[in-house]
């Protein structure tokens, strides 16, 4: 197999690494690669968990065939090159889909079992790992739910070697579209009492950032389910050619943008049908998205707080808006206790996630949250992070050192770091 010396980066386009890639196309190129290097998916990780500077990974993409599908049980065996878009779109005229989904369909199955994702439905089905039934390593070893090693691969950041296939229990639902209800909220305090009321089988939202005052916090609460026997509306695609210019996310713009996207929703709400990719992956819809950034590219923090500490949520808001630095993408959303892996980030709690435009100001602001997070008892998305220095993690993650001892054992040399792992020196934890 050869090694290509390739340059490549994180989806927030900051942090970039050079070094060599192999992409295997069969499963027995794996098994020759499995003790030399890390392998990574689609790098759709905001900072550098995909990354290895100075090094060597596997490129798992082409690693995408489906092994086989047991529709008695409800259960796909797939290479761990697969991509969560494909299994959706392959599995629901079946009348599956995969239990957990992930904001872009671009995720593969090993990038989702290495971050333990969540979907728009966490608060009721958990963890995209809480579905696994078995992961087979590259080096052949099989692993099941109980198993030590199977708790510090889940979550594990790809520490514990390169995932060749897994075995996923699927949601049987027959799903032609999406029927979702989407209600505004006037402030902070409105939006979580209706994320708390809820009972949605999947939940949304959207908060503008750039609110202040009276109007902090506010945003759109979307609720989704499926639906059948309708015709979804055509699909469109989009490119962004280029990279966008610095003014194009400038404050004011984005504030008007904000202004405009929340009044388009009626006050009294309405219900649409959706296409299944416009409401589980809508940036898919344009690709390269991330270029809107610029040259520069962009940041995303993830946090989740416990459900008590609304005020901190009230607190990071306040110092998001007067920042000037937030973008249209802000998430919130109320998140269960489903979580598979020593190192899975969900909690239960709400969740907020906003993407910052790179200019000066925006690490301090991130560093900031990242201590207000902590404080409140929360902790950060490692999928996510470009920011947190070692010293932020061990309080956010007590199962830290049982995860670092796990992936040490199984990996004594340390050939399968990441930038991650390194610029937190996660696996020294004691
Ligand atoms: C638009 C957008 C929306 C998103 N929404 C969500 C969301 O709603 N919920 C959520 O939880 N996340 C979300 N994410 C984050 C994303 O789901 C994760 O970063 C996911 O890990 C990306 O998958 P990937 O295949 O690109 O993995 P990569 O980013 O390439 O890698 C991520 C990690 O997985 C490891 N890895 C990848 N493949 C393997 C393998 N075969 N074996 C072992 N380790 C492996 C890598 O070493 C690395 O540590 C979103 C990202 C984007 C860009």
């Amino acid at each position: 197999m050869s090694w290509k010396k390739t340059t490549w980066t994180g989806w927030g386009r900051v942090q970039s690494a050079t070094g060599e890639l192999a992409r295997p196309e069969r499963s027995a190129a794996l098994t020759a690669l499995a003790a030399e290097a890390p392998a990574i998916g689609n790098a759709r990780s905001y900072g550098d968990a995909a990354l290895v500077s100075e090094g060597r990974a596997i490129d798992m993409t082409r690693l995408d065939k489906i092994l086989f599908f047991d529709e008695a049980d409800a259960v796909i065996h797939v290479e761990a090159g697969a991509t969560i878009s494909d299994l959706a779109r392959i599995l629901a005229p079946k009348g599956f889909l995969p239990a957990v989904m992930p904001g872009t369909g671009f995720a593969t199955v090993g990038g989702c079992i290495a971050m333990d994702v969540h979907g728009k439905n966490h608060h009721g089905a958990g963890s995209f790992g809480q579905h696994v039934t078995e992961i087979t390593l590259a080096s052949g070893k099989v692993l099941k739910p109980g198993d030590t090693l199977f708790k510090a691969t889940v979550g594990g950041l790809g520490q514990t070697g390169p995932i060749a296939s897994a075995k996923l229990k699927l949601l049987r639902a027959k799903v032609d579209v999406m029927m979702v209800t989407e209600r505004r909220a006037e402030n902070l305090e409105a939006f979580l009492d209706l994320l708390d009321e809820s009972e949605a089988t999947y939940t949304v939202g959207w908060i503008d950032a750039t609110a202040t005052g009276e109007a902090l916090g506010r945003g759109i609460l979307e609720e989704g389910e499926t639906g059948a026997g309708l015709v979804p509306p055509a699909k469109r695609g989009r490119r962004v050619p280029f990279n966008a210019p610095g003014w194009a996310l400038a404050a004011p713009i984005v504030r008007l943008f904000n202004k405009a996207y929340y009044g388009r929703v009626p006050a009294k709400g309405r219900t649409l049908v959706k296409p299944i990719d416009d409401f589980f992956f809508p940036l898919d819809r344009i690709h390269d998205w991330n270029r809107l950034y610029g040259k520069k590219g962009f940041y995303q923090f993830q946090c989740v707080v416990p459900l008590t500490a609304r005020g901190t949520l009230r607190s990071m808001l306040d110092a998001i808006a007067t920042s000037g630095l937030a973008s249209p993408l802000a998430v919130l959303k109320r998140m269960g206790a489903g979580r598979a892996g020593h190192l899975s980030f969900p909690m239960e709690g709400y969740t907020l996630a906003v993407d910052f435009r790179n200019r000066t100001g925006t690490r301090g602001l991130i560093s900031e949250l990242i201590a207000e997070a902590k404080s409140a008892g929360g902790r950060i998305y490692f999928a996510k992070d470009a920011v947190a220095r070692p010293e932020d993690i061990p309080g956010m993650y007590p199962e830290l050192s049982d995860w670092a001892e796990a992936v040490n054992a199984a990996d004594p040399d340390h050939r399968y770091e990441t930038d991650l792992t390194k610029r937190l020196t996660l696996r020294s934890a004691k």
